[in-house]
């Protein structure tokens, strides 16, 4: 089939008149000049109605309630909040997600909570497992807490492509894994690491397993109690919607909490925390992981959108995101081949996170003349244009207009 023969539009607007997910386009804010975003795996949208929700925030909870609103509602939002993202996108039970802090912070706490629980328990565990490809803050937090502890870093190669195989992590465990740091969607290619065979894998060998859910949570259907995952932690801002800098997400599965003890050690993670008693003593349960005041605010956004991706259903968004990412593919493969465009990113379904990453010498220029025209990928060195496709806010339409803007501009 040659380029010309397709009607891309023709293809898009059956699609969207097929998508039962097509009504929740329109639940997010417009954008003045948007021709299409590509970028909600990096700063999903504002729902609509998130303005003034927080101007009802304002007003009525922070204006009127002031410091009461502490006790009558805000000290509780950690692991209420956590709940929300646990029962929309993680497939965990209540009691083992709190909201608190970005992801780095919370990544630092939990690795090192893990690590520490392991080498008590076991002093010749000192190894933490990663790979050469992971997102960088995971790449930076390990090398800290190695530092900190004494610990080995062992780093699996993964190829930039793809990413990290079940076969790669048995290599290289062992008697003396401690913790095994792994991001379950690859930051680059979307490869969809086979998260429930590893965290099996790492198990049987006395690991535990630290997942970073930021490009799957809301993406990628999760059963972390059902796949026995130890730990997690994500973002909220990338696919669940909560906005720029909103607070990260970690669980701890509900055995392993009275043995993990997290480095931040604040007032608001103490039991009863307003006796402002001398010594600290963990709070009961996953509250433990709460260093300090909780991030309020932050949460009013990502409150309103966790409940348009509960009404819309985690397995219905994924199958959405995979015909979305489909059609980019059959896109950008219908392209000649002198243009010099490659797809780096897994084919098959079950390896394929939410976002497809395409290959070219001058993808930089090109990414920032595309922005320039509303049209809003996002480039990652070397050289790599990310389209990432977030179900709830992206029509097929918008797959086409954006793809046939890039392929103009490729000449
Ligand atoms: C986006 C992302 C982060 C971001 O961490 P912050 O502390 O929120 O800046 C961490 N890890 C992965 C895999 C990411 O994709």
């Amino acid at each position: 089939m040659t380029e010309q023969l397709t009607d891309w539009e023709a293809v898009a607007a059956e699609l969207d008149a097929a998508d039962p997910l097509a009504g929740f386009v329109d639940r997010f804010e417009p954008a003045e000049g948007l021709l299409a975003y590509f970028d909600g795996n990096s700063l999903g949208r504002p729902v609509r109605g998130t303005a003034q929700e927080m101007a009802r925030f304002v007003e009525q909870d922070w204006g009127t309630s002031l410091i009461r609103g502490w006790d009558e509602a805000w000290l509780r939002w950690p692991q209420e909040t956590g709940d929300l993202v646990a029962s929309a996108a993680l497939g965990a039970a209540p009691g083992q997600t709190v909201v608190a802090d970005s992801t780095t912070v919370m990544l630092y706490k939990v690795l090192r909570g893990l690590a520490d629980a392991q080498v008590a328990a076991e002093p010749a565990r000192t190894q933490i497992v990663l790979d050469t490809d992971n997102f960088p803050t995971d790449r930076y937090v390990a090398e800290g807490v190695a530092a900190e502890r004494g610990m080995e870093l062992v780093w699996i190669d993964a190829d930039p492509a793809s990413g990290v195989t079940s076969d790669q992590v048995a290599e290289v465990l062992g008697e003396r894994t401690a913790v095994v740091l792994l991001s379950h969607v690859a930051y680059r290619s979307g490869y969809l690491a086979d998260a429930p065979t590893i965290t099996d894998l790492v198990h049987r060998a006395g690991g535990l397993v630290l997942w970073d859910l930021c490009h799957s949570a809301g993406s990628v259907p999760l059963a972390l109690d059902d796949w026995g995952v130890d730990a997690a932690v994500g973002c909220t801002y990338k696919y669940l919607n909560g906005g720029p800098g909103a607070p990260a997400f970690a669980y701890l599965a509900a055995r392993h909490q009275d043995a993990v003890r997290q480095p931040i050690q604040g007032w608001m993670g103490r039991r009863d925390p307003f006796l402002m008693e001398a010594g600290y003593q963990p709070a009961e349960g996953i509250r433990a992981l709460v260093s300090g005041t909780p991030p309020v605010v932050g949460m009013v956004p990502l409150r309103l959108a966790l409940e348009q991706l509960r009404q819309a259903g985690i397995e219905a968004v994924r199958a959405k995101s995979l015909a979305l990412t489909d059609l980019a593919w059959r896109i950008v493969e219908s392209w000649p081949e002198d243009l010099g465009v490659s797809i780096a990113s897994p084919r098959e379904h079950d390896r394929r996170g939410g976002h497809l990453t395409i290959r070219r010498h001058d993808f930089a220029d090109v990414n920032a003349r595309l922005w320039e025209q509303g049209v809003i990928p996002d480039f990652r060195s070397p050289d790599g244009l990310r389209l990432g496709l977030s179900p709830l806010s992206t029509s097929f339409r918008e797959v086409v207009t954006g793809l046939q803007a890039i392929r103009a501009m490729l000449g």
